[in-house]
């Protein structure tokens, strides 16, 4: 079924060979989860970058898509995805920082509800309209500063961070619902370390998963 929406049969550089290559490269880094395996072989990653880098959507590397912002890793996505829905309990997905909108077509299948901040709107109307292009239809979308969260639809029992953070934002923790899991990189530009957040009865548990490169998040 691998672009059959858009009536490419998947040729040369976006065939399902290329696509199934990633995949294992993935599963040999240590990707343990179907359904996320199954989503990175699925999502039509050259439709989210610039026509002259889409022979190179399946390598596993992030790529500029333009206004200074980048589309993540495909690795970092996965490990990153995986980490949020292993033991997820619940509805709502809080996204901060949509970008191209990879990782929330990653994700959205897999969650009933998005709701994604981004700063540049101009990024985010264009990412909304690829997504609706694909028929994904449970993501709403705000432009906005992803320090301040959503409060309106807090809280969330799931948070994924896809911008870097020098410490855990305040308002992000305070919008987790109890039992509520966060997964987010945080550290100093260049540095970072991917944590998993979980939401404990009366503190944060912290779990180091491996330093990763982010743009940071903008604060303001
Ligand atoms: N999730 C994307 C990668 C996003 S790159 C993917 O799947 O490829 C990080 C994004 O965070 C950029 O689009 C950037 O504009 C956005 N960003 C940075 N600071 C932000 C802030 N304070 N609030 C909301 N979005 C922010």
């Amino acid at each position: 079924m691998i672009d059959s929406r858009f009536g490419i049969q998947g040729i040369g550089m976006t065939s399902a060979r290329t696509r199934n290559r990633l995949v294992q490269r993935l599963k040999d880094q240590g990707i343990r989860s179907t359904a996320v395996l199954d989503q990175i072989r699925d999502v039509p990653r050259h439709l989210f970058v610039d026509e002259a880098l889409a022979s190179r959507a399946y390598e596993d590397t992030a790529l500029p898509i333009g206004l200074g912002q980048t589309i993540s890793q495909p690795y970092v996505v996965a490990r990153m995805t995986e980490a949020l829905l292993d033991g997820f309990d619940g509805d709502s997905v809080l996204e901060i920082g949509t970008g191209c909108g990879y990782q929330t077509a990653m994700l959205a299948p897999l969650v009933k509800k998005i709701y994604t901040v981004e700063r540049i709107a101009e990024l985010l109307k264009k990412t909304r309209r690829r997504l609706h292009r694909l028929d994904i239809y449970n993501v709403q979308f705000r432009p906005g500063d992803g320090w301040e969260g959503w409060p309106k639809y807090a809280p969330y029992d799931g948070i994924i961070v896809t911008a870097a953070a020098p410490e855990f934002p305040e308002k992000l923790l305070e919008q987790l619902a109890p039992g509520g899991r966060m997964v987010i990189p945080v550290g100093p530009s260049g540095c970072q370390e991917l944590t998993l957040v979980t939401r404990k009865k009366d503190y944060f548990k912290k779990v180091s998963l491996g330093a990763v490169s982010f743009v940071p998040l903008v604060p303001g």
